[in-house]
């Protein structure tokens, strides 16, 4: 019988780039790029730096399933800008990453990481690919081949990766390791976000959603907001809302809605939140628990509520539901979750929106605190990291906020400013080699 030529080959996708929609998320980024323009001054002259990715390396990434066959994966990793520093940035493994999501994904990082002032440049890397469909060793093996295949470019002087969605300390625990045997020694510092056993950093677990209050903590200040008895909406409650949601319960507020992919619930005198961390650890969601009441879906971003806090996925404020958000205050814990338009209607309607660029900085924050922890082979007390943790924000935070009232521009505009403005200075600083 004929054998077909791909006979044991499977993923036969054709590669992202060659799809005419590949402008997608980095068409986004561009338009972001365009607004801050008429605010760099002189250093406009250098702002076609920040539309062009410095590094696009597309990887093919083949590994033996268990069942014998061969199957390729696309991977990536792009290194958006390298002026202030080393690479930093995630490794997402998913089914829909394309390169125009991580070029925005990379620019993002170079962004984030000039706005709280933390020593890099931007990165980021992916595989397209779903790891619920991969045994452990298929997942081992895929981790390890891609980092063979992203050699060329990482490294704790050049460019260090770290978790992002579907990825964990145990996939950065492989990279490490993979690194580390290609290079002939151990070489913690490649990743971060590992455990705290191989170099990981107290702290980091928790990093990104202690940001995320410590911003709101100083926006409600500043505008007059009492935490104390404040409202809180909060969607997704994983690492990021869970955590944020903990702290602002402990704080006084009270978290009077909560949605995840299991289910949306409601009280209106407040959650416990401690039991509801313990019942999404056991059950896997939100769904099904007790003292609260469920809710419609679609209902959830009219609650009444002053602080809403997005922790969850891309995209989720759109021009459809932007109109009924109550809140005084939107803040940004996922990557990208508000849409332009949305963006737009908040501002109209005078809502406060801490953007995911300032917002969700606590965790490449405590991330830089790991490498430099194992470059020194010298670890920190939690309370020491989270105390340079909390500074770190606090200052960016009145930085940006002292811009955007200068300039009275949004908060999202003002941070790509300040993020702008430095990433620019210092390749005029650099200049052009040769
Ligand atoms: P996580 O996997 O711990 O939690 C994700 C949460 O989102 C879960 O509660 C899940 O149920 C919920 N969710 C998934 N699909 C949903 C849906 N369709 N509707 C409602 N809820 C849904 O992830 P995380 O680490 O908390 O990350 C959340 C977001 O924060 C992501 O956008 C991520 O990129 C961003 N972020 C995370 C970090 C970090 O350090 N973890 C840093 C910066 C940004």
């Amino acid at each position: 019988m004929q054998q077909p030529a791909s006979a044991g080959v499977t993923n036969h996708a054709i590669p992202s780039y060659l799809q005419a929609d590949h402008l997608g998320p980095w068409g986004n980024y561009l338009q972001q790029v365009d607004r801050v323009t008429p605010y760099l001054g002189h250093l406009a002259r250098w702002v076609e730096t920040l539309k062009r990715p410095k590094r696009i390396l597309i990887v093919d990434v083949p590994i033996e399933l268990d069942n014998g066959t061969i199957a390729h994966y696309e991977g990536y990793r792009v290194q958006h800008n390298l002026s202030r520093g080393p690479g930093k940035g995630g490794v997402r493994f998913h089914q829909d990453v394309t390169l125009s999501e991580v070029m925005a994904l990379s620019a993002w990082m170079s962004v984030k990481n000039a706005a709280v002032n933390v020593p890099y440049g931007g990165a980021k890397g992916g595989i397209r690919v779903d790891p619920k469909t991969l045994s452990r060793g298929e997942l081992e093996r895929l981790t390890r081949r891609y980092t063979s295949e992203i050699g060329l470019l990482i490294g704790p002087s050049k460019d260090i990766p770290a978790p992002d969605v579907n990825t964990n300390g145990q996939i950065m625990s492989w990279m490490m390791d993979t690194y580390s045997m290609n290079t002939g020694a151990t070489a913690t510092g490649v990743v971060t976000g590992k455990p705290v056993d191989l170099g990981g950093s107290l702290g980091r677990v928790e990093a990104t959603g202690r940001g995320v209050f410590t911003v709101g903590v100083e926006a409600a200040k500043l505008t007059g907001l009492s935490v104390q008895g404040a409202r809180i909406a909060v969607q997704g409650f994983g690492n990021v809302g869970g955590t944020a949601g903990k702290l602002f319960a402990d704080a006084g507020a009270k978290v009077v809605a909560v949605q995840d992919h299991t289910g949306t619930i409601r009280n209106a005198n407040g959650l416990d939140v401690t039991a509801l961390l313990a019942h999404v650890a056991a059950k896997g969601g939100v769904g099904g628990f007790d003292g609260a009441e469920a809710m419609d879906a679609a209902d959830f971003w009219g609650v009444d509520c002053d602080i809403l806090i997005p922790a969850a996925l891309e995209g989720q404020i759109t021009k459809d539901n932007a109109g009924k958000i109550k809140a005084k205050m939107v803040i940004e814990g996922a990557n990208g979750p508000t849409t332009t338009e949305a963006d737009d209607i908040l501002t109209e309607k005078g809502v406060l929106v801490l953007p995911d660029v300032l917002a969700n900085a606590g965790g490449v924050t405590v991330s830089y605190f790991e490498w430099v922890q194992d470059f020194s082979s010298f670890f920190w007390s939690e309370d020491e990291i989270n105390a340079r943790l909390v500074r770190i924000m606090q200052d960016a935070f009145a930085a940006i906020w002292q811009v955007a009232q200068q300039h009275g521009v949004t908060l999202r505009t003002a941070t790509f400013i300040v993020a702008c403005q430095r990433i620019l200075h210092a390749r005029e600083m650099r200049g052009l080699y040769p």
